[in-house]
């Protein structure tokens, strides 16, 4: 066993890193003030080729393997967890279910602009009345001719403001339940396809998040992503993977949340010492650490594990994003913790990975839902 990054990978640990001090940190407290999209940001790293992570080199994107991709959304995170969403959904559930269910000809149309970042990406899965529960779908496709005509309202749908080409999930044969749920490659400016409420949330303010409002919107035929009646397959094959990306985004915001709080422990007095020399200070930084590094560990053992083929990738998927997301809940509740008054002021960044992070344990399935994945497959032996 080795546990070592590859030079590719330590290469580009570095360069997104360096990246990441130099480009997203300075402006990342002001977007997140102003809830602004970080589109100059994003157009830079897709000349560094981040915005086609997991497009083949052949499509004009960068190819990279999986833990290369965890660290890239994990760095992103550390200095800024909106961005790191942004590109991973564009990546990971946009891009890669077009490499991964496409035909030729939609991956040949779609993939290169999205790599190049002209054309970002989003995922419509979730709908008002469909969350967990995301086979009951109610956005309907009928085949009309050449087209399939989509009617419907889709949620909480990240990117969707900003993006070019949503991958929407709708019910094609309402008779057949899960089966006849069907995933399409629509492209916004289709008419009928609109922006409905963009949502005022919590945390990653500087990312987008909106409704998706279909009415009346005829798909060109050939945007059929997949067979039809296999879009809840492509819709769950594709989270089955990214959830290691939200496992990522986790550890990369407990592990700034962590830098932010040894930093100032070490700063702050009180009682005429360093808080740092107390005890319990110093066992929360001990027990932050441990969790990070478990909980990084987890996320690229799921990353490796894709790499290699592995079939049932669900379960090491879930098992990354669970722990992770769960323990960025709990380092950053202790960052806080640490800067006392201090972490509920908006002076610190303290304030932004705390909520930045409670989304982790929602989206991609909450905790509830992973449990369930894992334990399914745990009994499945
Ligand atoms: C910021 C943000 C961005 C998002 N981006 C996207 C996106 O890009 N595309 C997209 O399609 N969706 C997106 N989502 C939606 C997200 O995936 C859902 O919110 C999530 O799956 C939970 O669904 P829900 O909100 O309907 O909660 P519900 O399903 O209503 O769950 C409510 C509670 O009940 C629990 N629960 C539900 N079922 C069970 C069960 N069987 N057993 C035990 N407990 C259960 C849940 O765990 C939760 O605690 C986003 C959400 C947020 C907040």
């Amino acid at each position: 066993m080795n546990f070592n990054l590859t030079e590719d990978q330590q290469l580009i640990r570095e360069t997104i890193r360096d990246f990441a001090e130099t480009e997203v940190w300075p402006g990342a407290a002001e977007r997140d003030r102003e809830s602004r999209f970080p589109r100059e940001i994003l157009a830079k790293l897709a000349e560094l080729g981040f915005m086609g992570c997991l497009v083949p080199e052949v499509l004009g994107g960068s190819g990279i393997d999986s833990i290369s991709y965890a660290i890239t959304i994990e760095e992103l995170a550390r200095v800024d967890a909106a961005l790191a969403v942004t590109v991973a959904v564009h990546n990971s559930v946009a891009c890669f279910p077009i490499r991964k269910w496409g035909t030729e000809e939609q991956k040949k149309k779609y993939l290169p602009d999205m790599a190049a970042g002209q054309v970002l990406g989003a995922f419509a899965l979730t709908e008002p009345q469909a969350g967990s529960d995301a086979a009951n779908q109610k956005t309907r496709a009928v085949r009309r001719g050449d087209h399939y005509v989509l009617d419907g309202v889709k949620a909480w749908c990240t990117n969707a403001p900003e993006a070019g080409v949503i991958i929407v999930m709708a019910v094609t044969d309402p008779t057949r339940g899960a089966k006849g749920i069907s995933a399409f490659i629509v492209e916004k400016d289709t008419p009928g396809c609109t922006i409905g409420t963009i949502e005022d949330k919590m945390g990653l303010r500087s990312s987008k998040t909106s409704e998706l409002v279909l009415e009346d919107c005829a798909v060109p035929a050939e945007n059929l992503l997949g067979p039809e009646g296999a879009g809840l397959k492509v819709a769950l094959s594709v989270l089955g993977a990214s959830r290691t990306g939200i496992g990522a985004q986790s550890v990369g915001i407990a592990q700034g949340a962590y830098e932010e709080a040894l930093k100032y422990a070490k700063m702050r007095e009180a009682f005429g010492k360093t808080i740092a020399e107390f005890q319990a200070i110093q066992f929360m930084l001990a027990d932050m650490a441990t969790r990070i590094e478990a909980a990084r560990l987890l996320v690229y053992l799921a990353a490796f594990r894709e790499d290699e083929g592995e079939t049932r990738l669900a379960r090491y998927s879930s098992m990354a994003k669970l722990f992770a997301s769960e323990m960025a809940n709990e380092v950053t509740g202790q960052a806080v913790q640490i800067h006392g008054g201090y972490g509920f002021s908006r002076e610190y960044p303290v304030e932004r990975y705390y909520r930045d992070a409670r989304v982790t344990t929602i989206y991609e399935g909450t905790s509830e839902i992973q449990r369930i994945v894992i334990a399914r497959d745990l009994l499945r032996e």
